[in-house]
């Protein structure tokens, strides 16, 4: 169904007409409540009347549905499916895991509405994997061995992203969009320039975290964590749903530096990034005096990184994308 060029039977015009698609409200009482509903209704291009249109009534019954379960807050049968996903369990097991009887999470997905009460809890472990362990635990007695060790490794998995901050979940999930694929060693050099560029830009860091000097750069060991066994392509890793519509909470300027990165840096690979890190001051300091068998590196300091990066913005102007490129390649040409 189109919006426009369509035509069926009009009963009205007692012909074939073109129709139109338009948004109609309807009231409709559900358990003694009155909810408004926008549904999709044709309209008879010729005689303004409502025409019946295959597949018309399918897509009423989805649209009530979802309208519903907004106006209650109730989850729909996508997050149950994330739910599944994420903590790498069975409807069944799911069910149980839950508190609830072993049928109630397959016929949701069926389509039956959830109660307030069972729908919280879905919602909960949605966004808490603290929430899951707990009740991973209580019904453990209800689960196989297996079922329960996999779901407690994916909610373990999980927690770690909730140990970054919620400004490094959003830079990561810009970049996740902006940049098609990305390697992990790729994503923390990206993070790095997003923060020195930033802070010499702005007067302060884009997050929190600190990096450290490792052999390979400088690193986040949270987002290290958070990434060791995800795939090279995050975005299809089930788990990614939960960065979802975390970008969209970046200011402007933020948005606009990264940017600037992704479009610049973004277009190297994880070890020719590492060229210019390797060459730049604030890792040649922390390295100072480190073998490069030790691991961990010493923290590299936000205000050292800022410091540098405003020296490097009065010679090349790092706001735009001209400038980067320049000192990108002047740090290559130094480093070869
Ligand atoms: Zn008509």
């Amino acid at each position: 169904m189109t919006d426009k060029g369509r035509r069926d039977f009009c009963m009205e015009c007692r012909k074939e007409t073109e129709y139109l698609l338009k948004k109609k409200d309807i009231v409709k009482t559900i358990r003694d409540k009155d909810y408004t509903f926008g549904i999709t209704v044709a309209v008879c291009a010729e005689c303004g009347e409502e025409m019946s249109i295959p597949g018309l009534i399918d897509k009423n019954v989805q649209e009530i549905d979802s309208q519903y379960r907004a106006a209650e807050g109730l989850v729909s049968i996508d997050d149950i499916e994330k739910l599944m996903k994420i903590y790498n369990i069975g409807k069944a097991p799911l069910s149980l895991a839950l508190g609830f009887g072993e049928v109630t999470i397959p016929r949701y997905l069926e389509g039956q509405v959830p109660s307030k009460e069972y729908s919280d809890v879905v919602r909960a472990a949605l966004v808490s994997p603290a929430y899951m362990k707990q009740k991973l635990m209580e019904n453990r007695g209800k689960l196989t061995d297996a079922a329960y060790k996999k779901a407690m490794a994916a909610a373990d998995s999980i927690e770690s992203l909730f140990s970054v901050s919620e400004k490094m979940l959003r830079v990561i999930a810009y970049v996740f969009e902006k940049l098609e694929e990305v390697t992990p060693l790729m994503l923390q050099k990206i993070l790095y320039f997003i923060q020195g560029v930033y802070s010499a830009l702005y007067g302060k860091p884009v997050f929190e975290e600190d990096c450290r000097a490792w052999v390979h750069g400088p690193v986040y060991p949270e987002v290290y964590e958070l990434f060791r066994d995800f795939k090279y392509n995050p975005i299809d890793d089930a788990r990614f749903a939960l960065l979802h519509g975390n970008a969209e909470a970046l200011t402007e300027e933020e948005k606009k530096v990264i940017d600037l990165v992704v479009n610049t840096f973004g277009i190297y690979g994880g070890k020719i990034l590492e060229r210019i890190t390797h060459n730049e001051d604030p890792w040649m300091e922390a390295r100072k005096g480190y073998c490069d068998s030790i691991p961990s590196g010493k923290i590299l300091p936000k205000d050292r990184i800022m410091m540098y990066y405003v020296i490097i913005n009065q010679k090349y102007g790092i706001d735009t994308e001209e400038g980067l490129r320049t000192y990108i390649h002047d740090m290559l040409a130094k480093a070869s």
